[in-house]
């Protein structure tokens, strides 16, 4: 694929919805173990919210999309999960404009200039056990593989691979943000919620652009 249009953006959303509802007991187990049990039921009635917007008001728009959804997530969700992903999709929408399509270089710097929103709220950096452990090299492998394929679904399924490797790698790190960092070096061994719950992002974007 050359372009990805608001239709499957839509559907990347609803998927993810989706993803977290299969998965909810795991992402709510992952945060029983360094933080407060939330976070499973902060993404669901995060995204219920989304895609009940999205079916009530029908955009035209990937930067109105997407403004809806961070603006939802924004307000939805009391968590820190919810500013961080509302953030996130806030920028996307920024980034990408009023446009139908996104190409593959519009893609990957909007979910760039993503990540710069989840920075910015956060401050997280390289190694701190958060959802920027798998949303960095995610995007570095979405961009790596874009120059050799030029394919937006080889792309995300390269992203969804450095995803699943990053998720797994926050197991033996030490927290330094958000409440898990409350537990020190007792949050070794455990992966950390958000960066499972952002693996499942490009899971989604894998899986709906495969169709
Ligand atoms: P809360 O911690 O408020 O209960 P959630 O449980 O929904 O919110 O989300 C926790 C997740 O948020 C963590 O697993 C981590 O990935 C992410 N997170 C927390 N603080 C930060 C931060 N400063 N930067 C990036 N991600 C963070
Ligand atoms: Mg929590
Ligand atoms: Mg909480």
């Amino acid at each position: 694929n050359d372009t990805i249009s608001l239709d499957q953006l839509t559907g990347w959303l609803t998927r993810f919805r989706d993803l977290v509802t299969e998965q909810v007991s795991y992402l709510t187990e992952l945060d029983s173990a360094i933080g407060d049990a939330d976070h499973g039921s902060n993404m669901t009635r995060g995204m219920d919210a989304v895609l009940g917007k999205i079916q009530a008001s029908p955009v035209v728009a990937v930067d109105e999309l997407f403004k809806g959804v961070g603006m939802t997530l924004v307000t939805s969700v009391g968590g820190a999960s919810g500013p961080l992903y509302g953030t996130f999709f806030l920028r996307i929408g920024t980034s990408a404009g009023p446009v139908s399509t996104l190409d593959a270089p519009g893609l990957a710097a909007a979910l760039r200039a993503g990540l710069g929103g989840v920075v910015a709220r956060g401050k997280a950096e390289a190694g701190d056990k958060t959802m920027f452990d798998v949303l960095a090299p995610a995007l570095d492998a979405f961009d790596a593989d874009l120059v050799v394929f030029s394919d937006i679904s080889s792309a995300a399924r390269a992203a969804y691979s450095a995803a699943q490797a990053g998720r797994d790698a926050t197991a033996p790190l030490i927290a330094r943000k958000g409440r898990a960092s409350y537990l020190g070096e007792r949050s070794i061994g455990h992966i950390d919620p958000g960066a499972a719950s952002t693996s499942l992002l490009f899971q989604a974007l894998a899986e709906i652009l495969d169709k």
